[in-house]
């Protein structure tokens, strides 16, 4: 790595084996004490960080520098913690910020750090206008840190929710970079836009006539169009394989490591009826599978990994082991099946090897694997209705382009964006619709708006102390699912009081 232009000093640099000069740049930025440098220690995590000193009007301040590590991504971050943003009188010193702005200069991409337990702090108003006058091309991504604590259920971070939205820079992502929650979301967020920009680079190289560049999704407007990020998951021998060979074998496959990940990060990706779909972790699933073809365990933390970066999440299940057992669903299933809807992914279980139940001998086990495992999905998630469940054989071929079907559906579903206006009609007849048995409990809701897609996040506002019960969240979770078209995925409902 060279020395930075601003005649600082190299104190250490480890920025081993990365092409370093390849990698999209993203600061971290917020008042004093929001976690900037406890993010940093954790998207760098064991390695070593690269400290420039910024000698400047007689005080040493420090930048901080590193190659972040989340999941796959590979990015430089930048910490700007050293130079503070300190408040005088109400403004930004000019001073640091001055410094401040030569580091922006060199980033593509901001992270804009909040403190969740205070909320909306007046500087924090401030760093935002300030990012806005200095870096008007950058849309930073706002981050409510220290939510480990803050409860959903009692509003909290509903309300921070809202106001941080104030700040005009979308949505929020609620994080704890000292317990790591919400990285998930971080991930999600920060993916497209890194992969946009690596993107960007490469074709910049290309020369103007090679008209064949590829990935004008970037373009698009409509999420839903975006590529399709799938993982397929399930015990050694289900099938995943078999199934996988199936869904390619008419679509053009790509196989190679990307800009922007791991070198080892081979990606398969494939068109399924005009539209990009990439196969999460092929190189890590494709070994695994071999590997663990031996004894029958799932690797639950592999998947975890896996259900991070995902879309939607396709279980594999075996039609015949269902048939022999009491229960449709291993235990590690249902863990990763939950896993899937806790971390807001849309699921599709598949059901695979119905071949092996065909026959008249078979046909009663044909009818109890097709009518047990929705049931049992229901009961371990009960949360999710109608979660889609497909029956293969992937050996024979059948079956695949349902599941195709049925992930592109779940996953345009999962990207849905509902207008406010037409929420709040929809509201107004819901509520009148349904009768309360005592009328003293019916909810006060003044405002329903959706604050968020993938996955579809609403926040109703309710007047005064009024507060919904967990009734009428699953009341109206379950309403909002059926006149818009919205059931199998995870949908999420807060609340925030209004006076
Ligand atoms: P900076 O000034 O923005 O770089 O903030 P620091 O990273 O130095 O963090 C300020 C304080 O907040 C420190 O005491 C941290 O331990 C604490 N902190 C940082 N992140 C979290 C978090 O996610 N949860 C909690 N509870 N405390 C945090
Ligand atoms: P993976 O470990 O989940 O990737 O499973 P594989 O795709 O390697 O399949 C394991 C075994 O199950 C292989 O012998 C496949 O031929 C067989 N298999 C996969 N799908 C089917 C199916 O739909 N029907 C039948 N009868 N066998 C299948």
């Amino acid at each position: 790595a060279s020395s930075p232009k601003n005649g600082g000093r190299v104190r250490t640099v480890d920025f081993t084996k990365v092409d370093v000069n390849r990698l999209p740049t993203v600061i971290l930025v917020g008042r004093p004490n929001v976690g900037k440098s406890a993010l940093f220690n954790r998207l760098i995590r064991r390695r070593e960080a690269l400290v420039y000193n910024t000698p400047e009007d007689h005080v040493t301040r420090d930048i901080k520098e590193g190659v972040a590590k989340l999941s796959d991504l590979r990015f430089r971050v930048l910490d700007s913690a050293g130079l503070e943003m300190a408040a005088s009188s109400g403004s930004i010193l000019d001073r640091t910020a001055t410094m401040i702005a030569k580091v922006l200069s060199r980033s593509q991409f901001a992270i804009f750090l909040i403190d969740a337990r205070v909320g909306l702090h007046p500087m924090d108003a401030e760093v935002g206008r300030w990012l806005r006058r200095h870096a008007p091309g950058i849309k930073p991504i706002v981050v409510m840190n220290k939510s480990e604590s803050l409860d959903d259920a009692s509003g909290s971070l509903t309300t921070v929710t809202v106001e941080a939205r104030r700040l005009g820079f979308g949505d929020p992502i609620a994080i704890s970079a000292e317990t790591g929650l919400g990285m998930a979301d971080l991930y999600q967020a920060l993916r497209p836009l890194l992969e946009d920009s690596m993107r960007r680079m490469s074709k910049d190289e290309c020369s103007e006539e090679n008209s064949s560049c590829e990935e004008t999704s970037c373009c698009e407007n409509d999420e839903s169009k975006l590529p399709l990020q799938l993982a397929i998951v399930g015990r050694p021998n289900v099938g995943k394989s078999t199934l996988l060979n199936a869904l390619l074998e008419e679509d053009r496959v790509v196989v190679g490591p990307e800009a922007g990940l791991t070198r080892d990060s081979v990606r398969v990706q494939f068109q399924f009826q005009g539209r990009t779909v990439y196969l999460v972790d092929t190189a890590g699933w494709l070994q695994r599978t071999r590997q663990e073809k031996g004894p029958a365990s799932l690797s639950i933390m592999q998947s975890r990994k896996h259900l991070m970066r995902a879309h939607v999440v396709a279980l594999v299940l075996d039609a015949q082991e269902i048939a022999q057992e009491k229960r449709s669903m291993k235990h590690a299933e249902v863990v990763i099946a939950r896993q899937a809807v806790d971390e807001g992914r849309g699921l599709v279980v598949i059901v695979n090897k119905m071949d092996l139940l065909r026959g008249k001998r078979n046909s009663a086990l044909y009818e109890k694997v097709m009518q047990a495992v929705p049931e049992e999905i229901q009961t371990v998630i009960p949360q999710v209705t109608g979660i889609p469940v497909v029956f293969t054989s992937a050996l024979e071929g059948r079956g695949k382009m349902a599941v195709m079907h049925q992930v592109i559906d779940t996953y345009e579903k999962w990207c849905s964006r509902l207008p406010t206006a037409r929420l709040n009609r929809w509201l107004r007849k819901v509520m009148s619709r349904h009768s309360w048995k005592d009328q003293a409990a019916k909810p006060k809701i003044k405002y329903f708006t959706q604050v968020k897609a993938r996955p579809p996040t609403f926040v109703a506002f309710v007047s005064g102390k009024t507060r919904l019960s967990d009734t009428d969240i699953r009341f109206l979770t379950r309403s909002l699912k059926e006149d818009f078209n919205l059931g199998g995925i995870p949908v999420r409902i807060m609340q925030r009081s209004m006076s």
